[in-house]
């Protein structure tokens, strides 16, 4: 078996670290900085405070980013990079922020729109402004990832787009800024990072490195996920979260998403359920379709090195996890008629899927959706 690995991210762990900011910016030999993040926090003031905190570091701020960006806010954002001469990218939020940050500080540097590369196959230049990425959420790992998943909602379409460029140049993790998520927010991240971890494992791509990072982070979040979820300022469940959510992107970003995250893009594109969410709902699904098929043995390996009897207990405690805590584990509210099914289908044969162990057909994926619809 031949694997590489490839991890070029600085990171940085711990309470307080935001504040480190302008030395890892001079570090890096960084001027004029842009921050880039959500509207919520603008609102709080932790924007505002990162800027003061920054020393003149950070010239200027771009607040236009929704969850799940779309790409003509990745556009927006590009031009005020070309426009105010901004010399590095501060991430600072959810995935969202991320993500919109790294495609951002790529495209900046050429005349194009990101339409160029999303879901077209056209290869993103790897030229890319240092990005310093501070995640607000324990979710997507996006600040170790080569990922930007963006959304181009006029055309109903979701795509991550890959580039060795989006690697960011250092994170920091600071596991205090992730108070403040709300119980649901806590939910649906945590439940992404557990998506990462095990579909990161059984992906076609698996490799030994990626493995066992894969275990801890899914251990994490079994015991903490439901702690933080409960009491939002347990501290001890807030940091091994960011801990597990870190890792297991560093487990996800070289093997690949595989079955769960295909299945999760028409499921938010078209249907608006929040990205983490989507991605669990098929989550206990898929481990007992993988459990049984090709390569089904390394799926109960991983089970059984994490805590439980077999891979069939590991898909019933992600199921009591998604009800302890709320989330979705079905479709039936939705009310779906076959042509709806039909287009979930058609959309979830993304190429994530064909990284996932067991061959899925469009005959699995229609069962899928009408047990889920209660069909
Ligand atoms: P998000 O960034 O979309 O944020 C979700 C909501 O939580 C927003 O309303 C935001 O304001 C709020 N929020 C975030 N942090 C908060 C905090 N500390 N306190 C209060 N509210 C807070 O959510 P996410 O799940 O982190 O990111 C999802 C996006 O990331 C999706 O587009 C998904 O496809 C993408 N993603 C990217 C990668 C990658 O490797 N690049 C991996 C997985 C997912």
């Amino acid at each position: 078996m031949n694997w590489d690995y490839l991890q070029p991210v600085k990171i940085h762990f711990g309470k307080g670290r935001v504040k480190e900011i302008k030395e890892i910016a001079r570090e890096l030999g960084c001027e004029r900085g842009l921050l880039v993040a959500g509207p919520f926090f603008f609102k709080s003031g932790l924007a505002e405070k990162v800027i003061k905190e920054s020393e003149g570091m950070i010239v200027a701020s771009f607040g236009d980013v929704s969850p799940n960006p779309d790409v003509a806010e990745v556009d927006a954002c590009a031009e005020v990079i070309r426009q105010k001469n901004i010399g590095f990218v501060v991430a600072l939020g959810g995935g969202s922020p991320m993500d919109c940050a790294k495609a951002a500080a790529s495209v900046a540097l050429t005349p194009d729109s990101i339409r160029k590369y999303h879901g077209t196959g056209v290869a993103m230049p790897e030229k890319h402004l240092p990005l310093i990425a501070v995640p607000t959420t324990a979710g997507t790992g996006s600040e170790v990832t080569c990922v930007s998943v963006l959304s181009d909602h006029a055309n109903e379409k979701k795509a991550p787009i890959v580039s060795e460029g989006f690697y960011p140049a250092a994170a920091i993790i600071d596991p205090e800024l992730t108070y403040t998520m709300p119980p649901q927010v806590t939910a649906g991240t945590g439940i992404d990072v557990l998506s990462h971890a095990i579909e990161g494992y059984w992906s076609k791509g698996h490799q030994p490195i990626c493995d066992v990072l894969a275990m801890h982070a899914a251990e994490m979040v079994f015991k903490y996920v439901y702690r933080a979820y409960r009491k939002p300022d347990d501290e001890e469940a807030r940091e091994k979260m960011c801990e597990a959510s870190l890792i297991a992107g560093l487990a996800f970003t070289l093997p690949k998403t595989t079955s769960s995250h295909a299945c999760s893009f028409p499921l938010t594109n078209i249907y608006h359920i929040p990205h983490g969410e989507a991605c669990g709902l098929t989550l206990d699904y898929f481990i007992r379709i993988n459990a049984k098929g090709e390569g089904g043995e390394r799926v109960e390996e991983f089970a059984r090195r994490i805590g439980f009897k077999d891979a069939e207990e590991m898909a019933d405690a992600v199921l009591e996890l998604k009800k302890k805590m709320g989330l979705r584990c079905d479709l039936k509210d939705l009310e779906l008629d076959d042509d709806q099914i039909a287009e979930l289908v058609r959309i979830s044969r993304h190429p994530n899927l064909y990284n996932n162990p067991v061959e899925i057909t469009d005959e699995m994926l229609d069962e899928m959706y009408r047990y889920l619809s209660g069909k």
